[in-house]
């Protein structure tokens, strides 16, 4: 049986009261976070949530969103964690081509959520800390029995179509994740994980923090991300991990490095999601005297760290991300399929138990995104040197990354080729020192039309994340085209680079 209670149950009778989850003021043991979670799992049953029920959360982090991961896969139902920052239009499309049958919410996010078809249960803040106020019940019996086939979870990602795509995940590509982290990371239950990225990002969940408490350690979630909690958290609870997109951990090394406390405890800290900037690697040393900076390649369609660079090497193999992890098999292949050697660039495609049998409800995109032998195409494209360490150095998939976050372009084209002054429009990636990345629009307006950027980032606001909006826009007389008709995004990129 390999629903997630099993290892609570494990904790709770091996180390009772033993530290297992701390959020705030609330602390809870092995013991009492089982206890906490069946009630829940009750709760959630009694409103009729049982085998293949789809649970959406629209929930900021909080000791509420772990117990929830636990008490969904008790009763052998299907977590969705979506992002809090969706429109009310994104959140439609997702839970409605999901079939959720209920949404969990923080109170704060009841606006978008008024028009959709699921039933909603906002949380308070005190149920956020403590969501049994809220939902719990008679603690649910035994856990219903889950195989590694089964579905364990949902995340739309905004890859590279106009519409978000659901990622399946198994129990058998969580629990290979899980693993994989366990063995690269030597986790143990000494461990003690900073959890403040967004819970909703598999990085942030899973990489490595259910990993960590499959083997007993402890999680502490913080709500937000803010650079100087994040340092007093690491102090004052002695923490061993952390993860932080790329974005973050500039925060934290713009930090007064003369007023820092006693940082030591930290071992290691996985970014990924992004690149780093190399000087970010080399700077990491100097506010964290023991930590390891280990870069991480991955994606949601494979549960996120499929390579990680490994101990003392980041400076020698600088603007790499590592090795493929034990479950991987990578790859560098041509477009017909066949694997490059060593030093030659190609796409990264990859097989394994972790990696995602599709998208949901999508056999036609599954299809596109797998070669006949089971191996996935990312769109990332890179080349593995000598020694098998993987250099990323392009995206084939016309996808933004924004700190941290997807934005597909064509799905901000859709919506900007709605507007009436709009004749035709291609969204690109322009760098940017802070996110990394931000979307640029370049725009060609039906005649007499005129735009400004103020105009075009109000409407996108009202179908779109405001994370996904345009942060920069120009207008131009036609979009270069190839012979086909086909828009050369490279060219315009290339353009707005050297601008
Ligand atoms: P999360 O949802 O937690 O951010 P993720 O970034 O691993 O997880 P996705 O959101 O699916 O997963 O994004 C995957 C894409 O992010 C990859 O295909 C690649 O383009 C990019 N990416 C992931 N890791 C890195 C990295 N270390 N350096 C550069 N780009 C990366």
């Amino acid at each position: 049986m390999q629903n997630l209670t099993t290892q609570l149950r494990f904790h709770a009778r091996q180390m009772p009261g033993r530290e297992a989850l701390v959020y705030g003021e609330t602390r809870l043991t092995w013991a009492e976070l089982e206890a906490r979670v069946l009630r829940l799992a009750g709760g959630l049953a009694a409103k009729g949530i049982g085998p293949d029920s789809i649970v959406a959360l629209v929930m900021k982090n909080s000791a509420a969103f772990v117990e929830l991961v636990y008490a969904v896969s008790h009763l052998g139902a299907v977590l969705l964690p979506t992002n809090f920052r969706l429109s009310g239009e994104e959140l439609d499309y997702i839970t409605s081509h999901a079939g959720v049958d209920l949404i969990v919410a923080d109170e704060e996010f009841a606006g978008v959520l008024s028009g959709l078809a699921a039933p909603v249960i906002l949380l308070d803040q005190a149920a956020q800390a403590d969501c049994g106020r809220v939902l719990g019940s008679d603690p649910a019996p035994g856990a219903h029995p889950r195989s590694g086939n089964d579905l364990m979870r949902l995340m739309y990602t905004s890859g590279t179509t106009d519409r978000p795509k659901g990622v399946t995940h198994s129990y058998e590509n969580y629990h290979c994740k899980n693993m994989d982290l366990i063995l690269a990371l030597q986790l143990s239950a000494q461990d003690r994980l900073c959890m403040t990225g967004p819970l909703y990002h598999v990085g942030a969940c899973d990489l490595p923090g259910m990993a960590v408490h499959t083997m007993g350690g402890t999680l502490i979630v913080l709500r937000d991300y803010d650079p100087q909690t994040v340092i007093d958290t690491i102090a004052a609870e002695r923490i061993t991990g952390i993860w932080l997109a790329p974005v973050m951990t500039s925060g934290l090394l713009a930090l007064d490095r003369s007023a820092l406390p006693d940082l030591a405890s930290l071992k290691w800290c996985i970014a990924g999601g992004e690149r780093t900037p190399e000087s970010r690697i080399r700077d990491f040393g100097g506010v964290f005297p023991n930590a390891r900076y280990i870069d991480a390649y991955g994606m949601t369609e494979t549960v996120s760290g499929d390579t990680l660079m490994e101990p003392g090497r980041e400076i020698e193999k600088i603007g790499s991300v590592g090795r493929p992890v034990s479950m991987v098999e990578l790859e560098i292949r041509d477009d017909e399929g066949q694997n490059l050697p060593a030093g030659e660039i190609g796409e990264i495609c990859m097989r394994g138990p972790k990696v995602t049998r599709g998208y949901w409800k999508d056999p036609e995109r599954t299809a596109a995104a797998m070669f006949g032998d089971g191996f996935l195409r990312s769109g990332d494209v890179g080349y593995l040197d000598e020694e098998g360490f993987l250099f990323l150095t392009d995206r084939k998939k016309d996808m933004i990354i924004s700190g941290g976050e997807n934005i597909a372009s064509s799905e901000l084209e859709r919506v900007i080729h709605m507007m009436d002054e709009v004749a035709d429009v291609a969204v690109v990636a322009r760098p940017d020192e802070r996110w990394g990345e931000v979307p640029l629009a370049a725009i060609v307006l039906r005649e007499g039309a005129t735009l400004d950027l103020e105009s075009l980032v109000g409407f996108c606001r009202a179908h779109l994340a405001g994370f996904k909006c345009p942060k920069d826009m120009r207008i131009l007389d036609d979009l270069p085209r190839n012979p086909s008709g086909k828009i050369l995004k490279r060219v315009l990129r290339d353009r707005f680079l050297t601008e």
